[in-house]
């Protein structure tokens, strides 16, 4: 689904990717893990065209997205993104903000995106909150519906980027439902997380990254059980 070759990214002269190769299969769920600012975050956004690659091939199921032809707007759509501080909009309720990409990017009519938003907000356990407006919700239910509104375009990939990082600990278990949910449905899935408990139960791999590159990428049982690389060791003694 996803091949990342010797994947370069700089800001000016601040090279923050330093050649990351990865793969990952349907279906696959892989945790990324790492200290703060060692390119996690970039790293998805080049997944998704949030940027632009500085050197290096990024495929999405085949298809080149360093390719200067490419199709922006239809590469996002199968590849969704869910961010910390989940980007709804405000002045839109629930369904709205769920309906607004299939109808404005997918020419799906009113009707119909609102007759498909219904199951989503059940998948996401928010069937009573369609025509709420985002500030009546706590973070935990803001993120759902985020993760509803990207599945709302049909992504064949979802990239997580610390989705649970900027709520209150009582809330982060539903966002992890979710998301263990959609795992066990078998969509393919990146997910940057610091929930050690997450990637080590439905981590297929779990790769770990410091200084703009995968320092080790191993199961979960070996990277939380066994580490080979003393980075992944001291990030883990810090983080466990
Ligand atoms: P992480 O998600 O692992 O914390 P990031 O990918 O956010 O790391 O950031 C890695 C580095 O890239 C940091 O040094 C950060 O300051 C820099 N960086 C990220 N985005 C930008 C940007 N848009 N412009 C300039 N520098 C950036
Ligand atoms: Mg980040």
């Amino acid at each position: 689904m996803i091949t990342v070759k010797d994947l370069h990214k700089s800001f000016g002269k601040n090279e923050v990717l330093k050649g990351i190769d990865l793969e990952v299969e349907e279906k696959e769920v892989v945790c990324v893990i790492g200290p703060s600012g060692s390119g996690k975050s970039t790293l998805l956004r080049c997944l998704n065209l949030l940027e632009e690659v500085t050197s290096g091939d990024v495929f999405i199921e085949g298809d080149n997205l360093t390719d200067p032809k490419i199709n922006i707007n239809e590469v996002r759509s199968r590849v969704g993104m869910v961010f910390q501080h989940f980007n709804l909009f405000p002045h839109m309720t629930v369904l709205d903000n769920i309906t607004l990409g299939p109808r404005k990017i997918k020419g799906v009519s009113k009707d119909q995106a609102e007759k498909d938003a219904y199951p989503l907000l059940e998948k996401v356990g928010l069937s009573d909150k369609a025509d709420v407006y985002p500030e009546s919700l706590s973070g935990g239910q803001k993120q759902r519906v985020a993760i509803a509104r990207s599945l709302a375009m049909e992504p064949k990939i979802m990239l997580f980027d610390e989705p649970t990082s900027a709520l209150d600990p009582e809330l982060v278990g539903d966002v992890l439902n979710v998301m263990k949910n959609l795992a066990k449905e078998g969509m393919t899935m990146v997910v940057v997380t610091h929930e050690m408990g997450f990637a080590r139960e439905m981590g297929d791999r779990v790769i770990f990254m410091d200084e703009g590159i995968i320092m080790e990428e191993d199961k979960p049982e070996k990277i939380f059980g066994n580490p080979s690389n003393p980075r992944t060791q001291e990030f883990l003694s810090k983080v466990l």
